[in-house]
């Protein structure tokens, strides 16, 4: 599978454009990372936030060769469903929405009463739906969004990867929905960087490696997984030493618009 990151940011990006912090003075000197969402193989895209559609532009996608939206959370940054308002003017091609009951409630406003276009797929944690070719699965998170959010694993039969965000450190149940899964690549918030988390439901360095090291004792991980951190807000330290400190964890940082190749290491 080809995995583009099309936002690696916290909600407000980083830097956060009202900010005048040393973290933020840093980043902007680099590319802002803008709000996360991912597209896997141009076809699925995870997470729809308000930055998505220009995003897509400079990864030189296609939308229209998407054909499944997957959603996290109600969260603005990752469900700004007037995207499918946009789309509905230009294209009459059939997409599939995947999300929680909130994330259902809050795009189908966006469309016309009768229309055929859309189907929206309901899920609750634990649930598993067979879409464009993938098999995806809904893992509970540690992370209130006006009702019920979720984390994705998405696999094409071949590779499997786990796109994790927001959330804390794991809820109970989400080691039962984990069971029996092995990743090629996890990608896995990291809001806070060395700062204590402001909330719970979210991770800092400390809670992302504890959260990364449950994986490989469940088995889901092992030495060939790869370990990206998305969600990068202004708590973190400057890119060369948030670099530093995830490789010391055996995790990696990318810009916006990256694409990693995801394949199964036998
Ligand atoms: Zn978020
Ligand atoms: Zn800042
Ligand atoms: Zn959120």
């Amino acid at each position: 599978m080809e995995f583009t990151l099309l936002g690696t940011g916290a909600s407000d990006g980083w830097p956060n454009a009202w900010c005048g912090c040393a973290s933020c003075a840093d980043q902007r000197t680099r590319t802002p990372r803008t709000p996360t969402c991912a597209a896997v193989d141009g076809r699925l895209l995870l997470d729809a936030g308000p930055e998505m559609p220009r995003q897509a532009l400079r990864a030189g996608l296609d939308l229209a060769a998407v054909e499944v939206v997957v959603i996290t959370h109600a969260h603005d940054d990752h469900c700004h469903p007037s995207f499918l308002m946009h789309r509905s003017w230009v294209t009459d091609r059939p997409l599939t929405v995947v999300g929680t009951a909130p994330v259902i409630e809050a795009c189908r406003p966006w469309l016309a009463p009768a229309q055929t276009v859309v189907d929206f797929v309901q899920v609750t944690a634990g649930d598993e739906v067979e879409v464009a070719g993938y098999r995806l699965k809904a893992i509970p998170a540690n992370h209130d969004a006006h009702g019920e959010a979720v984390l994705w694993v998405v696999t094409d039969g071949s590779a499997a990867l786990l796109y994790a965000t927001d959330t804390g450190p794991w809820p109970t149940a989400a080691r039962a929905a984990l069971e029996g899964w092995r990743f090629d690549l996890v990608a896995l918030e990291e809001t806070f960087g060395h700062t204590p988390r402001k909330v719970s439901q979210h991770h800092n360095l400390e809670t992302f490696a504890a959260a990364l090291a449950d994986l490989r004792t469940w088995g889901n991980t092992d030495e060939r997984t790869r370990h990206i951190a998305i969600h990068l807000g202004h708590d973190n330290p400057p890119l060369p030493e948030l670099t530093a400190a995830l490789a010391a964890i055996g995790a990696e940082v990318h810009d916006d618009l990256t694409t990693l190749t995801v394949t199964r290491n036998p």
